[in-house]
This record gives structure tokens, sequence and C-alpha cells, in this order.
């Protein structure tokens, strides 16, 4: 039996990098899958796609719904969906503030509230978060994300102590730079984008980015059965970042 067999999963952001990484990973432990995304059209089999814009409380609150009633229920929940933002507190404008906040921080408020009561119902019921390693590092030009992803790692926090318990428990993932289409669109506005890549490699410690995929793993493990104990915490999957 493998060992997600019987449960069913939504994960948010799901059609692209970490998302799409987990959703593959999950299905692939014998999980039942749904992707929420902005245009989920080419997940593939045997991932269900639904369309919803985790901005959008009514989109989110209906395509929770369906997921829930489609797949008769609802375990597992990897709130991802999430974007970046660049720039010093100076720079930020207050639109931009809303935004960053709106998608990474109110996004996982709206999937959450909505999906809290199949979760309760579950006998292994599990969020996860996908925060960063901003949340902690004092990165430069990164004061817009690295706060909204320091409101998701203390909303993770709260939200454990909250459903304790109900038995759900509510971890995040802090990834370091991970290997995504994000990545590469950031890599893609560099004059030379292949020296930048290397570049951004020689700067992390362990020499070379994080995958989707070491990401995907560290969720998997906390969405798992076999974290059944693990509540209220911070995985960093960071190749060396933190501490260095
Ligand atoms: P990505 O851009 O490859 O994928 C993000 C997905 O989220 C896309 O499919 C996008 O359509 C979806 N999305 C964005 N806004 C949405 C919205 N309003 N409603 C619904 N879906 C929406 O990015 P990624 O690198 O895989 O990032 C996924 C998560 O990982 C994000 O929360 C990000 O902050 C976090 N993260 C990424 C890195 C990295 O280096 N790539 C590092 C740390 C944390």
């Amino acid at each position: 039996v493998r060992e997600l067999s019987g449960l069913k999963a939504l994960v948010t952001g799901g059609a692209s990098g970490i998302g799409l990484a987990t959703a593959r990973l999950l299905a692939a432990r014998g999980a039942d899958v749904a992707v929420l995304d902005l245009d989920p059209s080419a997940v593939p089999e045997p991932l269900r796609g639904y369309r919803a814009d985790v901005t959008d409380d009514a989109m989110v609150r209906t395509a929770v719904d369906a997921v829930a009633s489609d797949l008769a229920g609802l375990d597992i929940v990897v709130n991802n969906a999430g974007i970046g933002a660049v720039g010093t507190v100076e720079e930020g404008t207050d639109d931009q503030w809303h935004r960053v906040f709106d998608v990474n921080v109110m996004g996982m408020v709206r999937t959450s509230r909505a999906a809290l009561p199949y979760l309760r119902a579950s006998a292994h019921a599990a969020l996860v978060h996908v925060c960063s390693i901003a949340a902690t590092a004092g990165l430069p030009q990164r004061a817009l994300y690295s706060a909204s992803k320091g409101a998701v790692q203390s909303l993770t926090l709260a939200m454990a102590a909250d459903h304790i318990r109900e038995g759900i428990r509510v971890n995040c993932v802090n990834p370091g730079t991970a290997d995504t289409p994000w990545v590469g669109r950031l890599l893609d506005q560099a004059a030379d984008p292949a020296a930048e890549r290397a570049a951004l490699q020689a700067r992390q410690p362990l020499g070379r980015l994080v995958s989707a995929g070491e990401v995907a793993a560290a969720i998997a493990y906390l969405a798992s059965p076999a974290a059944a104990s693990v509540t209220g915490t911070a995985l960093a999957v960071d190749g060396g970042m933190q501490g260095l």
C-alpha cells in the first residue's frame, strides 16, 4: 500500500514549479490530487485541475467545495500559490504591498478557511504552507516578499495552535532558491541569463539551486501520516543557506 493511498489532496498554484512537483509526488504516493490554479488547463493526468484565483474569496470557496465533493473529502491542503516582489520599503508602492499580501498571505487564509470544515472530518488532516527562507534570512531587495513570507510563518504557528485539538496539523516548508519557472523568469531578465544562473548557483552553499522535487519531498513528508506528531514547524529546504 502506498503511503498516501486513500487520502485526498489539494495543491494551490499546482500548475507550475514547486506546486506541480508536489502534486505529482502526492499522486505517485497514492493520493487523489486536485490542483487549483489561475490556468490549470495543462495539468497532466491523473491530476485534476480547478480554476480559481486565490485573491477571489468566492472563487476559492466554489473550487474547494467542488474538490471536496469530487474527491469525496479532503485530507491534505498544500497552500503553495505565491508571487514574488522585488524592492525596498521606499521602492514598493501601497498597491504592490497590498497585492503581494493578497496573494501570498490572504490566499492561504481564504483557501484554509474554505478547507477547514472538510479537514475537520478527516482522520489524517494536514495543511502545509509554502513559505520561504526569505521569512527569516534578511535578504536585500526583498522587503515586500520577505514580510509576506514572515506573515506566512507566523500564520502557520498560530494555526497549528488553533487546530491541534481538532486533529489538524499545520506546518510550513521554507525553500531556498529553487529551480522553477519563476526563477527562470527572473534570470531571463538579466543581460546574460546563463552567466546570471552560474553566479546564482555559485552563491549557494550547496553549489547549485534546490530542485522543485526536493521541496516537494519535504512537503509530502509533512503531509503524510508519518509526520503525525509534527505540527507548528518550519522545515528549511535551502541547500544550507540558513545560518551560513
Ligand atoms: P511558479 O511561478 O513556478 O508557480 C506558482 C504557481 O502559482 C503558478 O502556477 C501560478 O499560476 C500560481 N499562482 C500565482 N498567483 C496565483 C493566484 N492569485 N491564484 C492561484 N494561483 C496562483 O513559482 P514557484 O517557484 O513554484 O513558487 C511556488 C511557491 O514557492 C510560492 O509560494 C513561492 O513564494 C515559494 N518559494 C519559491 C522559491 C523559489 O526559489 N522558486 C523559494 C522560496 C519559496
